[in-house]
């Protein structure tokens, strides 16, 4: 029976594609207080906890692995025992080659309540990406799963290679990469045939993955030629020659291409899903991020009187969440609204509208505010507006409206600068520049473009890094800054960007 209140949670993270993570896991990661996570876990997935939780990388630990594993086991059951929900993310599934094992008996021991979620090992990511089916009724009934590198403090190695050469399945072969100068003359040596089909498998699931096939005499040097590295798999055995020449995962559009999404909160993370679907890299810095108005008191006082209103008017999705929040937090739901028509700047606010049951009335052509201005403005002559938006939006809007009807202008949200994205910027610079930037909105760009260093904006300059705006206003903010953009989407929505994104990619 556990003594304590904390929970640790062993979650297999999955191979690296954000998507695999399982429903259990992405419960566990929302109830979180503590992160433990291995360096190989999608970071992408701390998104999805509480921006309030506390995420620590284990090499933050310290150096050296051997020392810092201890020091883990301790933090862990300290958290568990100060009453906490701990975390501890793994990369692949917790139990296979992960000391999932280990970390779940000291638990026990140490009387910590505790639950394992599996996760997609690398191997079976490795066979699924790169269509390389481990077990085939003509090809292979069994399959091995075997590390390549030995526990050090073990003594005697327990890998027993003259019967993994005898095994007539498929083999895969985990943490291998460093030892093939070793592992392959043993198995050719115990009389693995040179001939027996090979597959090295880099970073499988994610959208830098890349396959090489060989013949197990030619591993080494292939491995070497093609400059493999870790974290990598090698398959072996018949089934291997069942791979196509490119597996659908190598297929997707956007392959490999590192994109950086600078927009903050769920919308960054569901942009970053659907570009990791397409086989992207998707990069997070969220150039600014949303909090609550300087004053909710203009807010509340329009929300007194919102029945006064003709028309109310949403420029972004988030100013329709955040608005219809404040009506609830004011004891008042959709009914307040009554006979008020609604008009949104695009698709994208409209749907945000959709999810509360509410129908735009009015969405115009081109979803940029002037357009908005332009297509409201023979509606509302002589009625009564209210203008929802943010803190920082553009004028143009208000101005236009004034001309023929009464405008009242609300904040709901803000948008800050995010305290942290210098930081964040300099990981997607690594190993890499992001070929990529997507800019959403003419703040996001500001924002972002402030933030660049010199090399950064020099690896835009030199093209290596291209600019994807949403609109014209968006492309003049970028212009300030006096760089170029690579294109324009249209329309001006994120799917518009995401089109255009596999334009580019196309060549
Ligand atoms: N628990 C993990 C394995 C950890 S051991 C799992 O179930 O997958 C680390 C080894 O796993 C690496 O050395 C590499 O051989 C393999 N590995 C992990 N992620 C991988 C990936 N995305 N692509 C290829 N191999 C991977």
């Amino acid at each position: 029976m556990a003594d304590s209140a904390g929970r640790v949670y062993l979650v297999g993270a999955g191979p690296g594609d954000p998507g695999l993570l399982t429903l259990r896991g992405l419960d566990c990661l929302r109830l979180a207080d503590v992160i433990f996570y291995d360096r190989l876990v999608p970071v992408s997935l701390l998104d999805y906890s509480r921006p309030d939780s506390e995420r620590v990388c284990l090499t933050d630990l310290g150096t050296h692995r051997p020392e810092r594993w201890p020091l883990l086991l301790e933090r862990m059951i300290a958290s568990a025992r100060a009453g906490k929900i701990v975390v501890r993310l793994k990369g692949g599934d917790p139990f296979v080659f992960g000391r999932g094992g280990e970390e779940a008996q000291t638990l026990r021991e140490a009387g910590i309540d505790y639950e394992i979620v599996p996760g997609v090992t690398a191997a079976l990511a490795a066979a699924a990406y790169a269509e390389i089916p481990v077990t085939h009724r003509a090809h292979a009934s069994e399959v091995t799963f075997v590390t390549g590198h030995e526990c050090p403090g073990k003594g005697s190695p327990s890998v027993d290679w003259a019967r993994l050469a005898a095994l007539p399945g498929t083999v895969v072969l985990y943490m291998g990469m460093n030892r093939l100068g070793e592992i392959v003359p043993a198995l050719l040596g115990h009389g693995k045939p040179g001939s027996t089909p090979a597959a090295v498998v880099e970073n499988a699931s994610r959208g830098d993955q890349r396959t090489l096939k060989t013949t197990l005499d030619k591993l080494p040097e292939a491995v070497q030629r093609a400059g493999m590295h870790a974290p990598s798999l090698v398959i072996l055995g018949e089934v291997v020659k069942l791979q196509p020449e490119m597996s659908w995962a190598e297929r997707r559009p956007l392959q490999g291409k590192r994109v950086l999404i600078a927009r903050p909160g769920k919308q960054g993370l569901a942009l970053a899903r659907q570009l990791d679907a397409l086989g992207a890299v998707s990069l997070l810095a969220p150039a600014l991020l949303l909090a609550p108005p300087a004053s909710w008191t203009p807010v509340d006082d329009a929300i007194a009187h919102i029945v006064d209103f003709d028309w109310l008017v949403f420029t972004s999705a988030n100013g329709v969440r955040a608005f219809v929040e404040r009506l609830r937090h004011q004891g008042k739901d959709l009914r307040a609204l009554g006979r008020a028509r609604l008009a949104a700047i695009g698709t994208a606010t409209a749907g945000e509208l959709g999810s509360y049951h509410l129908n735009a009335d009015l969405i115009p052509g081109e979803f940029v505010s002037e357009a908005l201005a332009a297509e409201l403005l023979p509606h509302v002559r002589g009625a009564s507006v209210l203008l929802v938006r943010a803190e920082q939006g553009r004028e143009i809007l208000l101005k236009t409206l004034e001309t023929a009807a009464r405008v009242r202008q609300i904040a709901v949200y803000r948008q800050e600068p995010n305290a942290h994205l210098k930081q964040a910027l300099s990981a997607c610079w690594k190993p890499a520049p992001p070929e990529y930037i997507l800019l959403t909105s003419s703040n996001i760009a500001h924002a972002l473009l402030q933030a660049l260093d010199e090399s950064q904006t020099g690896s835009i300059r030199q093209g290596k890094t291209k600019l994807i705006s949403i609109s014209q206003v968006t492309t003049r903010a970028v212009c300030e800054h006096n760089l170029t953009v690579a294109g324009e989407a249209t329309p001006h929505t994120m799917d518009g960007m995401i089109a255009l994104l596999q334009k580019l990619a196309r060549g």
